[in-house]
């Protein structure tokens, strides 16, 4: 079954207001190819203002605390997210796996609320260089995926990002055959986890993916679209990627 594609930008921790004048290209594209989802996930900061400027365009969060309020300093609730404008949130990106040592279980936990508040969740796995070198890297995301997919919910909440670390901002991705085998096994194992509705959730590749590659990495099988970081913070760059989609 082919689902919409979704292709999805990560600012990480760059952007300012300044930087929002990009989104105004980056919904021209998406309206112009209006058979695939786009999304923009800036800073917490940023989420307010650009939903206010670009309504038309699905604005992200980068992460979710998994309580409701209360007194966890510093973090953001899902519905805190809803309020400024956020229609999705990114859980348990590889930087916030080795930054701030998020579990597993904490990454469930954050898509949970996150979906329970009315966002879509993106919830990133993937191996790190070692362990694709020990053969390990089928393994270690399915091992992800039993410990960070929600089990309730329907699949169209839930997206899946596949960022392999070493991938990450280094210009390097695997290999269109690699590509393949992954996501083939993480929808083998979204089946096991959530039945029918595995087979609705969409899986992104998300790891270097540029203008020149985007075209070929989405074209694999169970590759439902894109997590895009450092080609995402302008539109010469993150407009190709659409288009290429
Ligand atoms: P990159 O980042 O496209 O800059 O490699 C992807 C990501 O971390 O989501």
């Amino acid at each position: 079954m082919a689902l919409r594609k979704l292709v999805a930008g990560n600012w990480k921790m760059n952007g300012s207001l300044g930087a929002l004048v990009e989104l105004d290209a980056i919904l021209d594209a998406a309206n112009a190819n209006a058979g695939l989802d786009v999304a923009i996930c800036p800073p917490f900061t940023l989420i307010a203002a650009a939903a206010a400027r670009v309504p038309g365009l699905p604005i992200g969060a980068q992460d979710v605390h998994m309580a409701a309020k209360g007194a966890h300093t510093g973090c953001v609730s899902a519905a805190m997210l809803v309020e400024a404008g956020a229609r999705l949130a990114i859980v348990g990106h590889s930087e916030r796996r080795a930054d701030n040592h998020e579990t597993d279980a904490e990454v469930q936990a954050k898509a949970t609320a996150a979906i329970a508040a009315g966002l879509t969740a993106i919830v990133c796995v993937g191996e790190t260089e070692a362990e694709r070198d020990a053969g390990r890297a089928l393994a270690v995301v399915a091992g992800q995926l039993d410990g960070s997919v929600p089990r309730d919910g329907k699949g169209e909440t839930l997206v899946v990002a596949y960022e392999p670390v070493w991938a990450i901002g280094t210009g390097r991705t695997p290999s269109v055959a690699d590509v393949a085998e992954m996501h083939a096994s993480i929808r083998e194992k979204l089946g096991a986890l959530l039945g029918a509705e595995g087979a609705k959730v969409r899986i992104l590749y998300g790891g270097s993916v540029k203008p020149d590659n985007a075209a070929e990495l989405m074209a694999v099988a169970d590759v439902d679209g894109a997590l895009v970081g450092g080609a995402s913070l302008t539109a010469a760059q993150f407009v190709p990627i659409i288009e290429g989609a």
